[in-house]
């Protein structure tokens, strides 16, 4: 029985690869990627700079054909190493991989992380927020009047608790503005933090009032987690 790899990549500076993820995505058979182009470049980048040789089979594993491509990926445990990666960090968080991680666990397959980089931790890292506990929700829903609700319910779990979280999104850039504007309908105008395009050439760490950023990122560019 093979094992299943899930193993983070980098978020943006391609030196925050690990020497163990190298010598796993350049020894298993197969690498399930959300974008084969995308991880090809990687692998091809890897092999240029730190000298990795090696050949696995690339294949496509994204949100869309997690359920169809499942017992394929399964199938190939039987008799094969497999490693999971998304297009940057770490796999499942946002990304593709729960269902497959699911149902290789049910089937007692072996599954192994292979740590590493992770937009949201980096960014509360880096926050001067307090970092005991947080919540972390992913995107915030595209829907509008279902992102007011889900803003409306984080505030009211919030104000039950005697030590306040940290709260961590992911954000779109061409939704940075809306989500914002929402944030402010349902928590005012509050103090946030804004980590933008981490670990690259124009990363940023940012805070001020909701007001403040509207301002500042007028045209936001670059990804984005967002903090308070
Ligand atoms: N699995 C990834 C992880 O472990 O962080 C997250 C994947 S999710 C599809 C992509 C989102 O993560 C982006 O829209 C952005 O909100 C955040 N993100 C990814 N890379 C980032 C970076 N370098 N700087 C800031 N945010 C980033």
């Amino acid at each position: 029985m093979g094992t299943l790899y899930v193993v983070a990549t980098p978020i943006g500076n391609l030196e925050d690869i690990t020497l163990r993820a190298l010598r796993i995505l350049f020894t298993v058979s197969y690498i399930a990627c959300e974008d084969t182009r995308r991880t090809g470049m990687l692998l091809a980048e890897c092999k240029k700079r730190y000298k990795c040789t090696g050949s696995p089979t690339l294949i496509s594993y994204y949100d869309q054909v997690e359920q169809s491509k499942t017992p394929e990926i399964l199938e190939l445990l039987n008799d094969f190493d497999v490693a999971l990666v998304s297009d940057a960090g770490t796999p499942l968080i946002s990304d593709p991989g729960y269902v497959l991680v699911r149902e290789a666990r049910k089937r007692n397959i072996s599954v192994i992380a292979i740590p590493g980089p992770n937009a949201a931790i980096t960014a509360l890292s880096v926050s001067g927020l307090a970092v005991s506990s947080f919540m972390f929700f992913g995107y915030p829903p595209e829907k509008q009047s279902t992102r007011l609700t889900h803003f409306k319910q984080v505030y009211q779990c919030i104000n039950t608790l005697v030590h306040k979280p940290t709260v961590i999104y992911y954000c779109a850039p061409h939704n940075l503005n809306v989500v914002l504007t929402d944030m402010k309908e349902v928590f005012g105008d509050i103090q946030v933090t804004i980590a933008r395009e981490l670990t690259k050439i124009h990363e940023e760490v940012w805070s001020g009032t909701i007001d403040d950023a509207k301002e500042k990122f007028v045209e936001p560019k670059g990804e984005f987690v967002l903090l308070f």
